[in-house]
This record gives C-alpha cells, structure tokens and sequence, in this order.
C-alpha cells in the first residue's frame, strides 16, 4: 500500500485531473440521451465540480438490455471461474495503480479526509474484491441424499441482471461490497451511484474495463433516485436490487419490486448504535479512543456510527474526560490534508439536517458538552464534533439517524437498563459492547439485537464477515462473507432420474 502524499500533492492531482461525467454503458461513456445532466459540488468549498448525465428512462433501458445481452450471450457467465478471478484481481492491481487519483476523485466530491480514502476505503476495497474474487473458483456445488435411484445435484447460479443503488457515505467501499461478490457469481451488474458520489464509481467502471471486464458486464448509470433509481427499481427486466441507503428509499424499492416482476431485493439500511460501556471496562482510555472513532470516524456519516453511547453511572464521568481529550486530536478542516481526520459534511442539504438536530438536542433539553456549531471555512459544509450529555432515550437526538458527528450520551445504572435502552430503537445495525466480564460479554452480544455486535473494541468485522441489519435496519440478505456470494445467486435443483430396470444387469 503506497503512502500519504503531501496536500499540495493532492491538490496537484486534483488540478490535473479529467472528470468522469458520462454515464457507462456497454464499454463506453456516454451523455444521457435527453442531454440532460446535473450539478456535483465539492462540500468543502461550496464550488461547483462538474456537470454529470442525469440518466432517464430510456439510458435505464439500454443499460439493462446490454447488461441483458451480456448476461444471455456468456460472455462473462460462461467464462471459466479463475477466467473471472484473474480479470478481477487485475482490476485490484489498476486500482492500486490508480489509488491517489481514485482517493482525491472521492474525496473532492463527497468531502472525506482523504487520510481515511488512502488507509480504510481504498484498501478495504481492495480486500473486498479480492476476497470475493478467490471465492470464484473455490466454492462447491452440492449433491443431495436422494437414494440410489437420482442424483439430485443442488448448484447455485448467478441471479443475471444485478442492480446496485449505492449511497455517498463510501462510495468506492459500498460498490466493491456489491459488484464484487456479484460479478464474481458471473452476473452483470448495473451501478446507480448516489448523485453527490458519482465520479469515483464511473472511474472504477473504466478501470473494471481496462481490466477486462467484458462490456455490458458491469455499467454505471448516473442519475438522480427519482429517475434513474425508480427505473431500475421499477425495470421488469432486472433480477435483483441491491441497495444500501436510507430505510425510507430501502422502503420504496420493496413497493417498487411488488409493482414491477418481484425481483429480488437486498437493503442495507440506517442505524441508531449503540455503544455501551459497563462499569467493569477494563480500560477507560482505550475504551474513548474507540468511542471517539465510532461516531466521528467518516464525520458520522456513517450506517454503523455508534451515536448513542449508553454508559453507566459510575464511569461516566471519567470517560466523558477521556473522550473530550481524545477528540482534541480530530481536527476538521479541508479534507486533501492528510493531517485533518474530519473533512466536509457531503451537501448542504445533510449540513443543514444536521445542524436542525443539534438545535432539537438544545431545544429538548440535552446538555451541550462538545462542538454544537458549524465552523465557518470558506463556504464549505463543516460541522464541529458535538457531544451531548443528559440525553434521555425519548429525545429526537437519541431516536432518529443524524447521519453526521454527534454523539448522544445516556447515562444508565445497570447492564439490564443498558440493553433495555440499546434495544429500544427501530434500527438494529450494529452495536459496541465494553466489559471486562466475559459472562456479561457473551450474554450482552446475544441480547443486543443488531447484526453486528463487538465486544471491546469499534467495528463491522472484515470481508469474512456478514454485515447488515435486524428490524429496520435491513432486508433479505447480507453485504461481506460468503453469504453475500449467495444472495447473488439462484439454488437450482438438477434431478436427475439413474433408476433402470436392468440395473442388476447394469452392476453385473
Ligand atoms: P438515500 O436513501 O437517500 O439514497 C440511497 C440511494 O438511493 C441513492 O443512490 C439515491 O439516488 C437513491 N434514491 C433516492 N431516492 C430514490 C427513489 N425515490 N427511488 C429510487 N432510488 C432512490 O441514502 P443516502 O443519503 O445516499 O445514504 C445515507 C443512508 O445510507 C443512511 O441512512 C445510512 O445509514 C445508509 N447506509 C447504510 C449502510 C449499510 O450497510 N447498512 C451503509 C452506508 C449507508
């Protein structure tokens, strides 16, 4: 893995750099058909980048019928599996080739430090890819116990034309969570990239190209959720929806699957995590170091952000100490240098949500401890770390997503109360658990209702693992692991009947 370049290295690249705004259909860029495009901004000035396609039905209907043609006609199906692997793992390598101009494309358009694109979102990309594409000639089909007379083989195909709606918060990370396991099972994929994070995803497309990638295997359609989503929500020709984003819009492709041919839909959706703190956590400095990182990390912009930190009464204070010092390190301010760990809040839209929170937090009562303003910088979208004291679970801050760095603390007195209180949410994403009690570890994890759940430590497991969300969190399936390799393939049973009258004579 390369290192960090200087600021002035990445504004260099910034400068020299050729924008990708046209979506990829069929091997190649293109403008949408009506001529019609839309703004992308770069949030950390305000200034405008570049003029994208703004795909419309008819762009959604070419895309699907190449990606159609390419899954009927083998091109990419019928390739042998280490065929698929090797073209996979090339793309990693142009990735890797490509890793400062992919990390300053992302981080201009979506506001991320581009510290966190170089060491977590590029790397875990890579890893994602290359973990999905091994399992391409490594996983075995199966054979049933159907007696002497059948062989009853069970063998898992690729479901055909995948859509994948992505959201801004990683835009390289959540398209490798979704085209790798996808086009490593053989299908053809159609990426839709949330309109704020357009351009890193449609360089990928080009590198996935260069790579080898067969055209019509992989396209990208730009657009806005409206349009272009619905369309390829509504299209009775794609198989399955791949979704992560908010668990309204998750909500929408449900209706919009019943509406059109019950396609297959996954969601990945929003969270309101919990991390909790018992009075037996074995060491409170550790223990803020990884709180602090849970909901600042990514600006909290982030679906696993532990926003709500349910502490008990006994350690509270000293822990709020700790984490108040260890948030003085996370310094906020243009996300191309590398020293700043907050960059830009990704539109003005999310800014302003985000600011209408803090203001209800103040409103209903919450103590203001940390933060609580925009910082004025330029006339980019920048919001200082806050954290909030007193919170009682019934607040609007400790209820409802904010999708941006504010932390809500609870204080509770037992670890009853504390699970009562992590339970007590609609979302049920990811949670944090600290305990030096490996008892009360095991029995905490269990009756936490979340995917994920770690104990003493922050985070969402790695590729080998699955991620998604209880309740409202998700629906029908899982990102990561060898489970996601499943829920892009159909089960397929194979009867075949070897009864034979003349069997005897057949074994003599
Ligand atoms: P969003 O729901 O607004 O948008 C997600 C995608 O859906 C975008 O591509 C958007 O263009 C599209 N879309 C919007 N309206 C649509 C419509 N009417 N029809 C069809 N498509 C439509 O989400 P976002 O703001 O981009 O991302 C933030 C959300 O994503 C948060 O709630 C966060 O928790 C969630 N998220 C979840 C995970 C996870 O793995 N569970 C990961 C990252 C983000």
């Amino acid at each position: 893995m390369s290192s960090l370049l200087t600021r002035e290295e990445y504004e260099a690249i910034s400068k020299a750099m050729v924008l990708p705004t046209g979506s990829f259909i069929d091997g190649r860029a293109r403008a949408a058909s009506t001529g019609a495009t839309f703004e992308t901004i770069n949030p950390a000035t305000g200034a405008p980048l570049a003029q994208i396609a703004s795909c419309s039905q008819e762009d959604v209907d070419l895309a699907v019928e190449k990606a159609r043609e390419a899954f009927d006609d083998g091109r990419w199906t019928r390739v042998h599996p280490s065929d698929r692997k090797r073209i996979l793992i090339k793309l990693c390598k142009l990735i890797r080739r490509n890793q400062h101009e992919l990390a300053v494309l992302e981080s201009i358009e979506s506001g991320k430090p581009i510290q966190d694109i170089e060491t977590v979102d590029i790397p875990e990309t890579l890893h994602c890819l290359e973990w999905h594409a091994e399992t391409a000639d490594k996983i075995y089909d199966q054979v049933a116990p159907a007696g002497d007379d059948a062989v009853a083989m069970v063998v898992r195909e690729p479901i055909g034309v995948v859509a994948c709606i992505l959201p801004w918060n990683f835009p390289l990370l959540m398209a490798a969570w979704k085209m790798g396991p996808a086009l490593a099972a053989g299908n053809s994929v159609i990426i839709k990239p949330a309109e704020q994070t357009s351009m890193s995803t449609l360089r990928l497309a080009e590198l996935a190209h260069e790579a080898g990638i067969p055209r019509g295997v992989l396209n990208v359609v730009t657009g806005l959720g409206e349009t272009t989503g619905k369309a390829l929500g509504l299209h009775a020709d794609v198989d399955m929806v791949s979704f992560t984003g908010s668990t309204e819009v998750g909500r929408m492709f449900l209706e919009y699957s019943a509406q059109s041919n019950l396609k297959k839909i996954v969601l990945e959706c929003g969270g309101k995590n919990p991390c909790v703190v018992m009075d037996d956590a074995e060491n409170l400095d550790v223990v803020a170091s990884h709180a602090t990182q849970a909901v600042f990390w990514n600006m909290g912009e982030n679906c696993s952000s532990n926003s709500r930190l349910i502490v008990h009464e006994k350690v509270k204070e000293a822990l709020v100490e700790r984490i108040l010092h260890h948030v003085r390190d996370w310094r906020t301010g243009d996300p191309l240098d590398p020293s700043n760990r907050l960059g830009a809040i990704v539109s003005k839209e999310q800014y302003d949500t985000i600011l209408g929170y803090i203001e209800k937090g103040k409103q209903e009562g919450a103590n203001i401890v940390l933060g609580g303003r925009a910082i004025s910088e330029g006339n980019g979208y920048f919001i200082e770390p806050t954290i909030f004291d007193n919170v009682r679970p019934d607040m609007t801050i400790a209820r409802e997503e904010i999708f941006g760095p504010v932390l809500s603390i609870i204080t509770v007195s037992s670890g009853d109360e504390a699970v009562q209180v992590a339970n007590d949410t609609p979302y049920g994403l990811a949670a944090s658990v600290f305990t030096s009690n490996v008892k009360r570890a095991h029995r905490m994890a269990r009756a936490i209702r979340a995917g994920t759940v770690t104990v003493n430590c922050y985070g969402e497991g790695d590729a080998s693992t699955p991620f998604g969300g209880y309740k409202q969190s998700g629906f029908g399936g899982r990102d990561n692991s060898i489970h996601a390799h499943d829920q892009y393939t159909e089960l397929k049973t194979i009867w075949i009947d070897i009864s034979d009258s003349d069997v005897e004579d057949a074994i003599d």
